[in-house]
């Protein structure tokens, strides 16, 4: 995995992308759950499912059908004001399933552990992006604060925090200006 805070930080910013009425703090959360359910699996772990198995660490949960899966029920809880089936309800549903399937994305660009099973349950190849730049973080809290997790937080910050703050001020820019924001 990427660490809590370099999938918080992405899915932060898709969410300021948006240009919609329902920045609630429950629509927050939910983005902030969408993006990290994907390492429920750790939890399969503690089961004795094996890491390589499909429904092992960077599964099913971090596959495409997965995503799809969240952006479909997810806008119910998360912008309940929408009703299922309208346009705005599909807006949403694109944009859970994209803030779940950043996980996944971002696991694919670190330089460690097994790949993404992104086509799972159909195909249980795992996959990386050819370009890893993101140092893989440590499962666990205790290893995470070892000086290992320090210099995950330094990579992510290089590679994650730092586009991101440009991401965020153009957007505040262009926002200001009139000029740019997804409609
Ligand atoms: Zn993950």
């Amino acid at each position: 995995m990427a660490s809590a805070f370099g999938h918080v930080m992405v899915a932060y910013a898709m969410g300021k992308s948006l240009s919609i009425p329902f920045h609630t703090a429950r629509f927050w959360w939910f983005t902030m759950a969408c993006c990290l359910l994907p390492d429920v699996d750790v939890l399969g772990l503690a089961f004795g499912i094996p890491y390589e198995h499909m429904l092992g660490h960077r599964g099913l949960t971090h596959s495409i059908v997965f995503a799809m899966l969240v952006g479909l029920v997810v806008p119910r809880w998360a912008t309940p004001t929408l009703a299922f089936g309208t346009r705005p309800y599909w807006v949403m549903a694109l944009y859970f399933f994209l803030v779940t399937l950043s996980h996944g994305f971002l696991d694919a660009l670190t330089n460690g552990g097994l790949g993404i099973a992104f086509f799972a349950p159909f195909d249980s190849t795992r996959y990386f992006f050819p370009l890893r730049p993101v140092a893989v973080s440590p499962i666990g809290l205790s290893a995470f604060l070892s000086q290992e997790g320090m210099g995950v937080l330094l990579s992510e910050l290089v590679w994650i925090g730092i586009p991101i703050g440009f991401w965020l001020l153009w957007l505040g820019v262009g926002r200001r200006k009139g000029t740019n924001g997804v409609q």
